[in-house]
């Protein structure tokens, strides 16, 4: 016998007004995994979702499994907002799984979108935690719908919950692998079952996923590395494009499908999305981001009397720059390390407030010749306001660089990244943007620069993003 149980957070009516018409699918998120026999499961998801909270801040959720019974608490905003000591009570067990949602562009802030999604199925509770954005859904859907399979949402993972529960196979192995012969696109998943949890990852390996040692029998799966460190977990391996990984009483099991002809880790995981102690493809983030910055300096010299980065996500590739440029890295903006990113406000206009919230310019740089490195432009909303702030503080001269190439299509594989008529290099020449942001000269790091610090053994990233090349079939019409 399974039993399910739930407790959602309150959520404002507003929230749910929004369901039915705005939820785009769009999810670049953090997810994790633990089989942890005599472990407080949920404490160390809690703390494992904590280190991913820069993958996802508009909601976050923990799902576990006692002895058939599923307990599953999710909410809107931060880890920490979601969940106090009285809620991790409940959520008993020795296996679980917990998600934090990014989020995408235009869409309101909904408990529907929250995860972990949670069904009763034939063999008993199946929780899902997925990061990443399928590209067939209108197919997926069209065949469930058929199937008579009912659906809440639009979103994709609502349609994997739905698939799985009803794939081919008796066991959870045999449906996995039934789900991922259907299913195109990037997907990252943690799956919780009776007895185990899984974890998959797309033939093409587009959003990252690893395998850590937590000490005595228990597991963890992570998106990143950074949060095996968080739970005192050991980093044992990435999971590979197109594995399967289980994780129960036997330990780990693992079984490799066909992978994609084309391997195609996302390429912005290294400019901007990864936290810089990851590991990504045997690589320290940190080291990449200087070594783009180190390039960016021999494509786009220029002499100034400081380098500064755009903080946080651009301090390792202006180090880099500096380095490399043989100039002085100094901070010249000071980031409120309480406002989370920009961009979970949704329009522009709260944007550029948000900017202006987020960093204020020390009051040191009169006179001052600056290098401004940042290691992506999107909509081109963040510089501008910022680059006003360093003029204001007496800057003379600010020269942008800029960590990676120009952004002109979007991502169907879970990045939000806009539509294509909202990005900035879509729509402007590169002297056209350094005009409009206001900037004494603008240098991008070319895709061939980036592409030299991450080799990847006669095999590719997903840089769709930059080259409009996407490694999949994509409906366009999504974006
Ligand atoms: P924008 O203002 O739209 O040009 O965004 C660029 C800034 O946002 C840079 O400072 C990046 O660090 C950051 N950024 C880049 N990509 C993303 C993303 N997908 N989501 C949120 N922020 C991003």
């Amino acid at each position: 016998m399974s039993d399910i149980q739930r407790s959602h957070a309150s959520c404002p009516p507003e929230y749910d007004r929004q369901v039915q018409r705005d939820d785009k699918a769009r999810e670049a998120c953090g997810v994790c995994g633990i089989y942890a026999p005599g472990l407080d499961v949920a404490r160390l998801t809690f703390f494992a979702l904590y280190a991913l909270q820069h993958r996802g801040q508009e909601t976050a959720g923990i799902c576990t499994v006692d002895r058939g019974v599923a307990h599953l608490h999710k909410g809107l905003g931060l880890v920490s907002q979601v969940f106090n000591e009285d809620i991790l009570q409940v959520l008993r067990g020795n296996l679980s799984i917990g998600h934090n949602r990014y989020s995408t562009t235009g869409s309101s802030v909904q408990l529907t979108n929250a995860q972990p999604y949670l069904i009763e199925t034939a063999l008993g509770p199946l929780g899902i935690a997925h990061n990443g954005n399928l590209t067939n859904t209108a197919q997926l859907r069209r065949d469930l719908l058929q199937r008579g399979v009912g659906l809440t949402s639009s979103s994709d993972s609502e349609i994997i919950t739905q698939m799985l529960a009803g794939a081919e196979g008796d066991t959870w192995d045999a449906r996995i692998i039934d789900f991922m012969k259907s299913a195109q696109g990037a997907y990252s998943l943690t799956i919780l079952t009776r007895d185990a949890i899984y974890a998959v990852r797309d033939g093409s390996g587009f959003r990252p996923l690893c395998l850590g040692r937590l000490n005595g029998s228990g597991w963890a799966v992570v998106s990143e590395s950074c949060a095996l460190g968080t739970i005192a977990g050991t980093f044992e391996r990435e999971i590979r494009p197109g594995e399967i990984v289980r994780l129960d009483e036997n330990g780990v099991t693992s079984w490799q499908t066909e992978p994609a002809p084309r391997a195609a880790m996302c390429i912005f995981e290294y400019v901007y999305f990864a936290r810089p102690d990851s590991i990504l493809e045997g690589r320290s983030v940190h080291w990449v981001r200087r070594k783009m910055g180190a390039r960016l300096a021999q494509e786009h010299p220029v002499d100034a009397d400081m380098v500064v980065g755009v903080p946080d996500s651009a301090t390792a590739h202006a180090i880099g720059y500096a380095n490399e440029a043989r100039l002085p890295y100094g901070e010249g903006l000071i980031k409120n390390r309480y406002i989370g990113r920009t961009f979970i406000q949704p329009d522009d206009r709260l944007r550029q407030l948000g900017v202006a919230l987020k960093y204020n310019p020390l009051p040191d740089l009169e006179g001052m010749k600056i290098i401004l490195v940042d290691d992506s432009i999107v909509r081109g909303t963040t510089s501008g306001p910022i680059v006003a702030l360093l003029r204001q503080a007496g800057a003379r001269e600010i020269h942008m660089r800029v960590a990676s190439p120009p952004i002109r299509h979007p991502c169907f594989m879970g990045v939000d990244m806009a539509s294509q008529t909202e990005l900035i290099a879509a729509r402007m020449t590169t002297e056209e943007i350094a005009a409009h942001i206001n900037v004494d000269s603008l240098g991008f790091l070319s895709l061939e620069g980036l592409q030299s610090v991450v080799p990847f053994e006669g095999e590719a990233h997903c840089q769709a993003c930059f080259s409009g090349d996407y490694p999949v079939a994509v409906d366009r019409d999504v974006a």
